[in-house]
């Protein structure tokens, strides 16, 4: 009866309690100016309030630290301060990171940007630089909302924060609609869940990685989804222009279209997957996608970024063998059919041109791997965790 007692309180107590997000903010520009640092207190007080207001379900903590890390002048690069709060974010246990600066960011595909919002790294970049007027604490903190957004996973709308902040002079706090409230909600419970490596000390490698997959298969695909692998191809132009040049050598010799025509499907298969996935390790090492932070042993939020990253590579890798065999293809059907059947000595059928499409295919995904990892470092880097320039 006593223990019934007591079991029913601990419930009652249980159900007050509200699940902790965590939201850290680092100011990494060295500000001395005291004025100045009295607004960015401001902000995140002002951003606390709305949070607060808007999802009273839960308990928000917004620790602010300072790091003397930059002198406040100068642009900075977006992709270095990311990986700053990354690190920023996983030593203090954090569920998203801030970054906030008082220098101008260096743009990649804008003429300038004011934030960087990174949902693969659950972090945001956010400068203070073009905000130097009236409520400047107000715009910050409307800015941070508007980043954190993306971090939630919400694109523009028309109305709410999401509206894309065009006019830097217009930026001011509003709520959340009610069906963004409704996907923020999701998302905030997922990260207030425990974290894998606080439910258990001891992981193997590959247990871990495991383990992370499968706390949110569906939410990792969704992730890849989001990042529209099909046109990585596109974006990364060194691969895709070393894939074509070794294109047109294996379809201008006689040898390679009869070997590739007479290969086993099985002996192709295996060939594609292999290339596929060999192709894809190789551009993840040589570009050092996987050191995204430095060595803080094994964290679930850090261990998804990289399978985000490598299954969206890997799809990537995918959809560019599957561009050159339709383009093989094409080929195929448009050149001079006695020609093609002198090389092959005999009459092309359609699975020989099939066969030979794949071996191109794969040739190609090689050729590209070597041409992958003459991309620019960072400009794979921005690809694939910049969700905008704000
Ligand atoms: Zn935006």
């Amino acid at each position: 009866m006593l223990l019934a007692f007591l079991c029913g309180i601990i419930q009652i107590g249980r159900s007050h309690v509200k699940p902790v997000v965590s939201v850290g903010w680092v100011l990494l520009s060295d500000v001395v100016d005291a004025q100045l640092l009295q607004k960015y207190e401001s902000a995140i007080s002002k951003l606390r309030s709305i949070l607060e207001e808007n999802f009273s379900q839960f308990t928000w903590e917004l620790p602010f630290v300072r790091r003397w890390r930059y002198p406040p002048h100068g642009a900075l690069d977006p992709l270095e301060l990311l990986e700053a709060g990354l690190q920023e974010k996983t030593k203090n246990g954090w569920d998203y990171s801030i970054v906030l600066v008082s220098n101008e960011l260096r743009p990649r595909y804008r003429i300038s940007t004011i934030g960087v919002p990174s949902s693969a790294l659950e972090v945001a970049v956010l400068s203070s630089s073009e905000l130097n007027n009236d409520g400047i604490d107000e715009k910050i903190a409307a800015l941070a909302l508007h980043l954190l957004g993306h971090l939630w996973g919400l694109s523009h709308s028309e109305d709410g924060p999401m509206v894309p902040p065009e006019d830097y002079k217009t930026l001011t706090l509003c709520n959340f609609t009610d069906g963004q409230k409704e996907l923020i909600e999701q998302r905030l419970v997922e990260a207030s869940d425990a974290r894998l490596e606080e439910r258990q000390a001891k992981w193997g490698h590959i247990s871990f990685y495991w383990s992370t997959f499968w706390t949110d298969p569906k939410g990792i695909l969704r992730d890849v989804h989001d990042y529209s692998p099909w046109r990585l191809p596109l974006k990364m132009a060194k691969m895709t222009a070393a894939t074509a040049v070794s294109m047109i050598f294996v379809l201008m010799g006689s040898e390679s279209w009869e070997l590739g025509a007479h290969f086993s499907p099985l002996v192709l298969l295996i060939g594609t997957l292999l290339a596929v996935l060999g192709s894809t390790s190789f551009i993840f090492a040589g570009q050092n996608l996987g050191q995204i932070s430095r060595e803080v042993g094994y964290r679930e939020q850090l261990a998804r970024t990289k399978i985000v990253v490598f299954t969206t590579l890997l799809y990537g890798m995918f959809f560019l063998w599957l561009l050159y065999m339709i383009f093989v293809i094409g080929m195929g059907i448009l050149f001079p059919r006695e020609i093609l059947d002198n090389w092959l000595g005999g009459r092309l059928s359609f699975s020989e041109l099939l066969h030979f499409a794949s071996f191109a295919g794969i040739l190609g995904l090689l050729a590209g791997a070597v041409g992958g990892n003459l991309e620019e470092e960072d400009e794979i880097k921005a690809e694939l965790f910049y969700d905008e320039e704000t």
